[in-house]
């Protein structure tokens, strides 16, 4: 088994992604795993940074996919026996325009942000080594949807003892309530992209409050982000932020290094701490 520290970016064959991977490949003391849910894509990727003078390892992951997501974590027990850093960064979301029924939209932007997200938590955090860093990409946009719901869902977010069967439950009754096309009587904002990543932020919470309680003295990090608004295929050339500069902030959550004890169950934009 390597001793080698190990770091894993979802997502990562473009975009923030592989900003993030880039950046850990010149910061991180040890292996960076660029990951794919498509090989081909994953290795071009990977020849990219090669072309860079760079040397990022390729592990096939689909966070939609559980057995992909559970290939990882053999294949990390195995050659490493844990996990140092875990950067959550895959995510999907439609176009402005995309006429894709709302319905529709909800139940597969859900399916990828929230809980193939959640999936990979589940999975992948038990695996987490002492003084490991988690980040999961989130995005303003999910400040901006929780302003958007209603008075009792915004308590619900906020709570400091919603529970991960809660939340899920929560984000399911979303995807329902739009099949019905209730989701706005029941107090939800008109966005699937801004209630998944809602999910992104309010699951960094409870996870970080789970891990005071049942790892306090591991002294992992654990915490939500938003790169900005970046030029991607996602946001499109008009972004004001270039990758690499997007990959700033969860990078340096990352990287936070051992002596500090914060952020933590944090939203962190622009290295700030956030208000939720
Ligand atoms: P992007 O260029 O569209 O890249 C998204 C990445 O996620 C791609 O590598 C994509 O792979 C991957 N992905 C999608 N579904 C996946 C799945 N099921 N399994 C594994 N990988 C999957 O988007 P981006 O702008 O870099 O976004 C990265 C993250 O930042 C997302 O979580 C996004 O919500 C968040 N974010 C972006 C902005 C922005 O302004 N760009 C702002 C706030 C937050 P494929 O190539 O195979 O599709």
């Amino acid at each position: 088994m390597s001793s080698v520290p190990v770091a894993v970016v979802t997502g990562s064959n473009k975009g923030i992604g592989l900003a993030i991977v880039r950046g850990l490949c010149k910061q991180f003391p040890g292996d960076v795993y660029l990951t794919s849910r498509d090989p081909g894509r994953g290795q071009a990727a990977v020849a990219q940074l090669q072309q860079e003078g760079l040397q990022p390892l390729f592990h096939q992951l689909d966070i939609d996919d559980l057995q992909s997501i559970r290939a990882l974590r053999d294949f990390l027990k195995e050659k490493y026996g844990g996990l140092n850093v875990l950067v959550n960064n895959a995510g999907i979301a439609f176009k402005v325009h995309d006429t894709t029924p709302f319905a529709v939209q909800a139940e597969v932007t859900l399916k990828t942000n929230f809980f193939g997200t959640r999936n990979v938590c589940t999975e992948l955090l038990p695996l987490m080594k002492p003084y490991g860093r988690v980040v999961n990409v989130s995005s303003m946009v999910s400040s901006s949807a929780l302003g958007g719901c209603s008075q009792e869902l915004q308590q619900k977010f906020r709570s400091d003892a919603i529970t991960e069967d809660e939340l899920v439950q929560l984000m399911t009754k979303f995807v329902e309530d739009t099949k019905r096309s209730v989701h706005q009587q029941e107090g939800w904002p008109n966005t699937a992209y801004g209630v998944s990543k809602i999910g992104v932020t309010v699951l960094s919470r409870i996870q970080a409050r789970l891990l005071n309680e049942q790892r306090k003295g591991d002294h992992i990090l654990l915490n939500a982000c938003c790169p900005g608004w970046v030029r991607t295929d996602m946001a499109g050339p008009k972004a004001t932020k270039s990758p690499d500069e997007g990959a700033e902030t969860p990078i340096y959550l990352a990287l936070l290094p051992s002596s500090a004890d914060a952020p933590h169950g944090q939203f962190v934009s622009n290295k700030t701490v956030r208000p939720w």
